[in-house]
């Protein structure tokens, strides 16, 4: 390929149009950045345009799940909440209102999906390509790609000669999918299957969950937000983020929630308290109940046990009810928000089957045979498999830095960043909730404008030195990778195949993919690089003789 001569065209390209890019568009603008967006989808809002299965929600309140950028965005829409946790449709709903508040739509080119990036290090650009045939430039590329957005469909043996309908529910059809006198077979029970069941169950003939590890589900507890309770609800939900954030003091490290209090410092009564109360408050933090949850097996199997008996009391089989008791420790794969899914099962039209111990052995015309021969008719299968977390959508848009090195390559044995944003070997190349950022153990809009913050005031900062490349320091980044493992090894989470370590995806490495820390304790070292003036890049520019390489 040769390199176009010409400056680039944009100062930044923006891959995504959810919340990651929308946030990165607007925050482009107010630097007075030339910024495109490029989207696969018709429309904004990413997670929130594709899940739009029976049944999305998100499990971090209203409240707290919207931009802080601006206080009167925040102010106004407020009061437009309907619930505690809102359902797909209102955050969808959000997005748009988002992009039209500040007229982003102008600068995203939607239907359309970025390729392939290649790194021109003669020009010190990016040149981007598109499914459309585009070949645009620009001095950075931005992947605001999110961190569950391919889905992930099994591979299975006769999936063509389905002769019924098959969903992901991580590419929901527009137009909704009628289950009304159908027979349908949902395949896994993480948080969208747990989502989607109770609701699919309500309308069709009959419902068969295919289950192969049981997950732990805590009720979400979800209420509408009133005029009545609406200002005691809006200072319950900022006092907990004052405590969960402090702008001084010691960073509460994440997996401690906000406890100070070890499990066996509190009488056996007392601890039974505690897990009533929580389970009671409702919410998927209800796993967080000690400082030593995540850390010590025996602490986090008084909380696993209880919610084995919350589900021994919920499902009246007891069949059925054994088949749903996770064994895994509590919180190691994504703890999910559950409304009327254990109830559900005391539903006649609705079976389980654990295809851990008779595994699905293929596809046929006309539903699922399993290992045994057992066959499973269905009109609808319903794929609620997860997704290729963290990395997936990054490596999918096949980005080649210096030397025409694959990102692929260079994260052959599992991802390696700085501080989840930057990648040495790929110059001028920046990752929104990237891996070995907090990501998908936060609340994911705050890590983006965390993300987005850090990256406006590095632009700045590049501007006034007159820096056009700026490139992790290899050794800054094999600390940042050791660092993220250091912190991830003081957990139990290592010790569950959840997608967290990447077990999900055949083939993939299998490391822990997200930043263990916390959003406040990551704050703090995202401000020390800032601090330091970014030495731990190297900096350079093509005009002014002046590098400062980090060692
Ligand atoms: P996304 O919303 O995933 O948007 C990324 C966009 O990039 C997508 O629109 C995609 O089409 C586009 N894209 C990807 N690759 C390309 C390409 N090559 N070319 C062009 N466009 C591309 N987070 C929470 O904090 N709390 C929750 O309760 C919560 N619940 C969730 C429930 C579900 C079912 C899922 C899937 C995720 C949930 N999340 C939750 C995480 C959620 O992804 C984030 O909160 C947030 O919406 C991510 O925004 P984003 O813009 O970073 O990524």
């Amino acid at each position: 390929m040769t390199t176009p001569d010409e400056a680039p065209a944009f100062d930044i390209v923006i891959v995504g149009a959810g919340f990651g890019g929308l946030c990165a568009l607007h925050k482009c603008r107010q630097l007075g950045k030339r910024a495109a967006v490029f989207e696969a989808a018709p429309d904004v809002g990413g997670t929130w345009y594709w899940n739009s299965y029976p049944g999305a929600r998100c499990d971090v309140e209203s409240l707290g799940y919207n931009f802080s950028f601006d206080a009167d965005l925040k102010r106004e829409y407020q009061s437009k909440w309907p619930e505690r946790f809102s359902a797909q449709p209102v955050i969808l709903e959000y997005a748009r209102h988002v992009a039209d508040r500040y007229a982003l739509r102008t600068d995203i080119r939607f239907k359309t999906r970025v390729t392939r990036a290649i790194w021109a290090e003669d020009r010190r650009f990016w040149i981007v390509e598109t499914d459309r045939g585009d070949q645009i430039t620009a001095r950075f590329l931005v992947s605001a790609v999110g961190c569950l957005s391919s889905a992930q469909v099994p591979s299975l043996e006769g999936i063509d000669t389905f002769e019924g309908s098959w969903h992901h529910t991580g590419n929901w059809p527009k137009d909704g999918v009628n289950f009304e006198t159908k027979h349908v077979l949902l395949i896994g029970t993480g948080s969208t299957g747990v989502q989607a069941a109770p609701i699919i169950a309500e309308s069709a003939a009959r419902l068969t969950v295919l289950q192969r590890t049981p997950h732990y589900a805590a009720p979400a507890r979800n209420y509408a937000l009133t005029r009545e309770n609406l200002e005691r609800e809006i200072q319950r939900v900022a006092n907990f983020y004052a405590a969960r954030y402090p702008a001084d003091g010691d960073p509460p490290i994440s997996w401690h929630g906000m406890n100070t209090v070890m499990t066996f410092d509190d009488p056996p009564e007392s601890r039974q308290r505690r897990f009533e109360q929580l389970w009671e408050r409702g919410g998927a933090g209800f796993f967080l109940a000690y400082k030593d949850t995540m850390t010590d097996l025996k602490a986090n199997n008084e909380v696993s046990e209880f919610v084995r008996t919350m589900i021994r009391f919920a499902v009246k089989d007891p069949a059925t009810a054994a088949k749903l008791l996770p064994t895994y420790p509590i919180g190691t794969k994504r703890m999910i928000a559950e409304t009327n899914y254990y109830e559900m099962y005391n539903r006649p039209n609705v079976y389980l089957e654990d295809i851990r111990s008779d595994p699905i052995e293929r596809v046929t015309a006309h539903g699922i045979r399993l290992k045994s021969g057992h066959e499973i008719e269905a009109d609808i299968l319903v794929f609620a498999t997860g997704y290729d977390a963290l990395t997936g959508s990054i490596l999918r848009l096949n980005i080649e830095g210096v030397g025409g090195l694959p990102l692929m390559s260079a994260w052959e044995a599992g991802p390696r960043t700085l501080l989840g944003l930057a990648v040495h070997g790929f110059p001028n190349f920046f990752m929104i909730t990237g891996p070995q950022s907090p990501s998908v153990l936060s609340n994911v809009i705050y890590s983006i404008e965390q993300h987005v913050d850090w990256l406006g005031e590095l632009f700045q900062f590049l501007d006034a030195r007159g820096f056009d490349r700026v490139e992790a320091s290899l050794s800054a980044q094999d600390h940042w990778v050791s660092y993220c493992a250091s912190l991830a090894n003081q957990t139990l989470y290592q010790h569950t195949d959840s997608w967290y370590m990447g077990a999900n995806i055949p083939g993939k490495p299998r490391t822990f993919l997200p930043f263990v820390g916390g959003n406040v304790l990551y704050k703090r070292r995202l401000d020390e690089v800032r601090d330091e003036n970014y030495t731990r890049f190297a900096l350079s520019s093509s005009t002014v003789d002046s590098s400062a390489r980090a060692s």
